[in-house]
């Protein structure tokens, strides 16, 4: 059933910022999406109001037990004026993945997608066209009993930001240093590592930080239990060329779905790479290092959509992939998802939704 969004619009419009100096997620847009759950209604009184503060409780669910979940998706301003979502099915349908496992009810996927359209539209001033940027789009639930004891919320709020966002690689793409983490680790199976949940990054800042400290921009997460197999890069799905194959780690419960993860996999075997999902050691990796065969390797992203990799640290064994330079793969799939986002490569897989 879909529903009427209310629009409240603002009186006081703000003044945009400069283009050329945007940033990451730190300009919000004039309005906002916001739905209700309670269990008499179930998702409700969807409606589009000015930008601004919500008020909550102190003793507000989500401040405590973090019953939250996000997504990130863009939309994108065309070489003639149209606006694109890159796949934002995916991203809803996601959401009732993370829902499901962080106990929160399960939203309208689809009329979801309708009200990110509708808050774009409204909102599509602010979307920048200088080249690589995008208005980033941030949906999240959040839980908001006022309550202390430890269950699943009975209410939530489903709110849509949006914020204009500068170019990823405002100087060209340069390949990142990345940290194998060996002490803490992002998810483990059975945990909360395959849900976009706000949880999982608080869990990841530390060892950011201190691999932040010695000069590295990621780290390399591997798995839980062993400490033996690559799960992902940051926050993104991470990808090695090895010989004439394409490995990425396979989706075993504590990996997050990406969907640059997906369109990657889809475009390469279009291509006609051999692409294979699988368990892949870091020692594999450097036993591959070793034998001249680990041509690449980068991480898939929303907000990188590529992010190469050009140098590994495992317990101070370091490596070089590529000379540190991009490589073939990378830098086609870069080309490929960032045409078909700007309208400049033909979308040959029904990948874009047009904001009308
Ligand atoms: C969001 C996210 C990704 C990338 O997903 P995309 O859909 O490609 O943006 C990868 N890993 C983690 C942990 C994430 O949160």
């Amino acid at each position: 059933m879909t529903q009427k969004i209310n629009v409240q619009k603002t009186q006081n419009p703000k003044p945009k910022p400069d283009e050329k100096n945007l940033g990451f997620g730190r300009y919000f847009t004039d309005h906002m999406f916001i739905m209700d759950y309670d269990p008499e209604k179930g998702w409700h009184d969807p409606r589009i109001v000015p930008y601004g503060p919500l008020t909550l409780e102190p003793s507000t669910m989500v401040f405590h037990y973090g019953q939250a979940i996000f997504e990130g998706l863009k939309a994108y301003k065309s070489a003639d004026g149209r606006i694109f979502l890159f796949r934002p099915d995916m991203n809803m349908k996601r959401i009732n993945l993370s829902n499901d496992r962080m106990s929160i009810p399960p939203i309208d996927d689809k009329f979801a997608v309708e009200a990110t359209k509708a808050l774009v539209s409204i909102d599509r001033d602010w979307i920048p066209s200088e080249p690589g940027t995008s208005l980033y789009i941030r949906p999240f639930i959040i839980s908001t009993d006022p309550f202390l004891g430890v269950r699943p919320s009975y209410t939530y709020k489903f709110i849509i930001i949006l914020s204009p966002s500068g170019a990823y690689y405002p100087s060209g793409i340069n390949p990142v240093k990345i940290m194998v983490e060996n002490e803490y680790v992002r998810a483990v199976r059975g945990g909360t590592g395959f849900a976009k949940t706000a949880a999982n990054y608080a869990a990841s800042l530390k060892a950011q930080e201190i691999a932040a400290e010695q000069g590295y921009v990621q780290v390399l997460w591997l798995d839980g239990i062993e400490r033996k197999y690559i799960e992902e890069v940051g926050s993104m799905n991470v990808f090695f060329k090895i010989g004439d194959e394409i490995v990425t780690p396979s989706l075993d419960g504590s990996i997050l779905p990406g969907i640059t993860r997906d369109s990657s996999i889809q475009l390469l075997k279009k291509w006609g790479y051999k692409v294979i999902e699988r368990k892949i050691s870091v020692q594999e990796l450097y036993d591959a290092h070793a034998k001249g065969k680990l041509a690449e390797a980068f991480g898939t992203g929303t907000a990188a959509v590529i992010s190469p990799i050009g140098e590994l640290n495992w317990d101070g064994k370091i490596i070089t992939v590529n000379d540190g330079k991009i490589g073939e793969v990378s830098a086609r799939l870069y080309d490929a998802i960032t045409g078909i986002q700007d309208g400049t490569v033909k979308d040959e897989f029904g990948w874009i939704t047009v904001v009308e």
